[in-house]
């Protein structure tokens, strides 16, 4: 097959025609179709619905009853079973709310207000002219960047590598420049590219010079247990800094909103045990404690980490056709055309896809207008501003397979469309 790259002008003018007639049609049938953000399927859902039923008990282990106030930390009982999850010594662990972004928010802001461990408190530089940096692996997610933006912390975007982010960037920079405090990290599926740190990675992530006392390393490990394909290991990332006494520089995120519910589920944070200290200090001026009746309901339907990885096993059944569903349509539409490349995903809940430079916005837009909803263009960097206007992030979790199927058939021809018109403009 010739590369649509390869065409002349008279054949790339035939063929934007034809595409353009194929979309009208398409946008006459006023469809709605939503691949925007990784929102699990009602089936999905369904398959936690016996949580509703629970707790049956309404004591803790250590005989607290779980409706009234108590326990900032969480239920011994709920750490116990993320400790054996994860490989997390439950006292280095707070379990929190319903949700680890609000975690990463909680543990952004307190480093601004107060600092940490006797440093400077992140705002003041900001007050003094010098806002703190924080490294952003991209494409990332977008409520990572967006958290910096609300808190006034300046953003770098840092490569992504097979491995991870790019290391010899990422050191030189931590290494020289007082003012970067931190780098976000999405290890295991990574939202949107897929991408699993490898273990040189993590290494070199904890045992690197950092120009900053107070680096921190947002390790939101959102997707760790989220194998679809292939089950792909993940080294311990506190392990890993205790052997350079280093762990307080991670920050540890997990919830299990993409287990059992969104916005239902339960969230934790891990660390090194002086920033746990630290944090639990603040803590309590800020809660009397989280939602324990949920921990224990969690306990007690999940019972111990092999009832959770069963549970995602069933997951990955529902979500498997779905993104078998995405890459053949990719195949089948984009493949040879030289119009776009993307990542097959081991895990996690996104695909993402790669346009020619500067048709990522007009595909979105051409999609949005025929009735398929994406994430917007640009969201998965820094600012918004994906710099060469190339990715995409496709959600395929929330369409049934029908939906999807005419979603991706939609897509795909956007892509086309957004591609030919830049080729005719060149
Ligand atoms: N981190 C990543 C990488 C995510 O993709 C998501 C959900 N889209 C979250 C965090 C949000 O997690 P939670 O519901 O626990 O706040």
């Amino acid at each position: 097959m010739k590369s649509i790259t390869d065409y002349t002008k008279d054949e790339l003018l035939a063929y934007q025609e034809s595409l353009q007639k194929e979309y009208e049609g398409y946008k006459e049938k006023g469809l709605k179709l939503d691949m925007s953000r990784g929102k699990p399927a009602s089936s999905q859902l369904d398959l936690s619905n016996e949580l509703l039923k629970k707790p049956e008990g309404l004591y803790s282990e250590n005989g607290l009853d779980v409706r009234n106030y108590g326990v900032l930390d969480g239920i011994p009982e709920c750490k116990k079973l993320f400790s054996d999850l994860l490989d997390i010594d439950a006292a280095q662990m707070i379990i929190g709310g319903n949700s680890s972004l609000n975690l990463m928010y909680d543990a952004m802001a307190r480093l601004c207000l107060f600092g940490t461990q006797g440093e400077k408190p992140w705002k003041a530089y900001d007050l003094e002219g010098t806002p703190v940096k924080f490294l952003c692996p991209s494409p990332g997610y977008d409520r990572h960047f967006t958290i910096c933006e609300a808190l006034g912390i300046e953003m770098i975007t840092v490569p992504l590598t097979e491995n991870g982010p790019d290391m010899d960037i990422v050191e030189e920079l931590a290494s020289k420049d007082p003012l970067i405090k931190g780098i976000w990290c999405v290890p295991l599926h990574s939202n949107p590219e897929g991408i699993c740190y490898s273990d040189e990675t993590v290494d070199r992530l904890v045992s690197m010079k950092t120009a900053a006392k107070d680096f921190r390393i947002f390790w939101d490990n959102a997707y760790g247990i989220h194998h679809i394909y292939e089950e792909v290991s993940l080294k311990n990332i506190l392990e890993a800094a205790r052997t350079y006494n280093n762990e307080d520089r991670v920050l540890y995120f997990f919830s299990t909103s993409k287990i059992t519910f969104p916005g239902s589920g339960v969230a934790l944070l891990a660390s090194g045990l002086e920033n746990i200290k630290e944090i639990k200090k603040h803590m309590s001026a800020q809660t009397i404690g989280h939602d324990k009746i949920n921990q224990l309901r969690h306990v007690e339907y999940f019972k111990n980490p092999e009832g959770v990885k069963n549970h995602m096993k069933l997951l990955a059944e529902e979500l498997r056709p779905k993104f078998d569903m995405v890459t053949s349509k990719l195949e089948e539409h984009l493949s040879g055309t030289g119009l776009a490349t993307w990542r097959s995903p081991k895990g996690g809940y996104f695909v993402s896809v790669n346009t020619l430079p500067g048709c990522a916005k007009e595909a979105v837009r051409l999609a949005k207008e025929a009735g398929v909803t994406l994430t917007g263009a640009g969201a998965t960097y820094p600012y918004g501003n994906d710099p060469e206007d190339r990715n995409i992030r496709i959600a395929p979790s929330y369409p049934v397979l029908d939906e999807l199927e005419a979603a991706m058939d939609i897509f795909c021809l956007c892509v086309k469309l957004a591609s030919t018109k830049a080729l005719l403009n060149k």
